[in-house]
């Protein structure tokens, strides 16, 4: 017999009473009306009471062709009926096989070898140490240090959170983190340093990178940088030529550079990696998010042959890489993400999402002139719309009145769900969004 359905409100007493949101202040969640999700189908949630919400944000930025994409739902029943799970910690296996050659083959150049995790601060995690680790095998053990951007956003974990940059995410674990050079965020609508034009912005923050690795020549083993875009601080968008001038100072300071596509990778800023856009190939690449379509949770770090070569030697030589997970490459992640990336060769998926970015551009411009309005960002389906109480000083709204949270609650009303950044709205839809919606 089929069990009774809980009621929503049931349902929220339980939610309330045993589970711990993420970046959720819990008195506040549940004082707020429940919203719970029950199913969905294409660009669409529904929730316990059967109400539909277009999934403006992706959920959470990873949804790529929609829900329930039979494709992909096809290929991990397939996977179900070989193996859900096996270690890749000294064996192999097929799924995972053919994902990281797959991977290879659709990175920038030179990008051969995939070590897997499951979400983004993990993979930021295993960059971080892969180039800490590498320059140790190439006998420049000094070189501890990384350099990462004012408004940076890597994901959780402590080693990703000391590279992160955003006060009110990072500022209370402080005593517990490791101490990074920082160069200032090409946010040139509230430049720090009084640069009003975006160029003038982006060519002072990589000045001033150019000149720390310059004073700490020799401990610095890399550069962190989210590409084109500083997702989580607000959809912060970097002028043209920013990500090329500072692969360019890498390269003449001998650092090794780690782009953070969690947020910009598969078609996202228009192009399937943002780095395209400017013909830059990192050290380390650094996936998640939309790798599986936005079906299981996965991530990778992608790296070259030259990068790799320092960590062979005999078991014995001290040159392993000990770092792993217990579901590293699980296969079911595997074959998701493989069915996610078949769908980007046979739908065209990177153009269609560009068509929308140009429509959504086009429905912005109404934006522009709303008095609360300060500025509005966006890069391909990647977009902030930034709230102030005052046009023309730019003031922030006050705190209390939480102007861009009512907004998105106003729009989850009318069958929207989005989430905000602080005072900025986020629009971030899947790439399968069509006209109409
Ligand atoms: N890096 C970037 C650029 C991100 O935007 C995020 C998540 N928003 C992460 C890393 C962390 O990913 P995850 O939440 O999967 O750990």
């Amino acid at each position: 017999m089929a069990a009774t359905r809980r009621s929503t409100d049931d349902l929220f007493r339980a939610d309330v009473a045993h589970v711990w949101h993420p970046f959720t202040q819990m008195a506040d969640y549940a004082a707020t009306e429940p919203l719970i999700v029950d199913s969905a189908e294409g660009n669409w949630l529904v929730d316990t009471e059967g109400r539909r919400y277009l999934d403006g944000v992706s959920s959470l930025w990873c949804n790529v062709h929609g829900h329930r994409v039979p494709e992909i739902d096809d290929a991990i029943r397939a996977q179900l009926g070989r193996v859900a799970h096996s270690t890749l910690l000294g064996s192999g296996s097929v799924p995972s096989i053919e994902l990281a050659a797959k991977l290879a083959e659709i990175a920038p150049a030179g990008l051969t070898r995939v070590f897997y995790a499951e979400n983004g601060a993990s993979a930021v995690e295993i960059a971080l140490k892969m180039a800490f680790q590498h320059w140790r095998h190439r006998g420049q053990p000094g070189r501890t240090r990384f350099l990462a951007f004012a408004n940076a956003y890597h994901g959780d974990t402590l080693g990703a959170v000391s590279v992160g940059g955003i006060e009110l995410f990072h500022e209370a674990f402080r005593p517990l983190l490791f101490d990074v050079l920082r160069a200032p965020s090409p946010y040139h609508y509230r430049c720090p340093d009084g640069h009003a034009g975006h160029e003038e912005c982006g060519r002072h923050s990589l000045a001033v990178a150019d000149r720390l690795l310059a004073e700490h020549a020799g401990e610095v083993g890399a550069v962190i940088l989210e590409p084109l875009v500083q997702g989580a601080a607000g959809m912060i968008t970097q002028p043209p030529g920013f990500l090329a001038g500072l692969a360019e100072v890498c390269r003449r300071h001998d650092v090794l550079l780690i782009l953070d596509e969690v947020a910009t990778g598969f078609g996202r800023t228009g192009t399937l990696f943002a780095c395209e856009q400017e013909g830059v190939a990192p050290d380390l690449l650094v996936l998640g998010k939309g790798i599986t379509g936005g079906y299981l949770p996965m991530s990778a770090v992608l790296a070259g042959d030259a990068f790799a070569e320092p960590f062979l030697g005999a078991p014995t030589a001290g040159r392993t890489f000990y770092h792993g997970h217990t579901y590293t490459g699980n296969q079911l992640c595997c074959a998701a993400a493989l069915a996610n990336l078949d769908l980007f060769d046979t739908r065209d998926v990177v153009a269609r999402g560009r068509e929308a970015a140009t429509l959504l551009a086009s429905q912005l411009e109404r934006f522009e002139e709303l008095p609360a309005v300060g500025q509005v960002r966006q890069r391909g389906l990647m977009v902030g719309i930034e709230l102030v109480a005052d046009r023309e000083t730019r003031a922030v709204p006050d705190p209390r009145r939480r102007l861009a949270w009512n907004v998105c609650l106003g729009l989850r009303r009318r069958g929207v769900l989005i989430r905000p950044l602080g005072d900025v709205v986020v629009l971030m839809p899947p790439l399968s969004i069509r006209p109409e919606e």
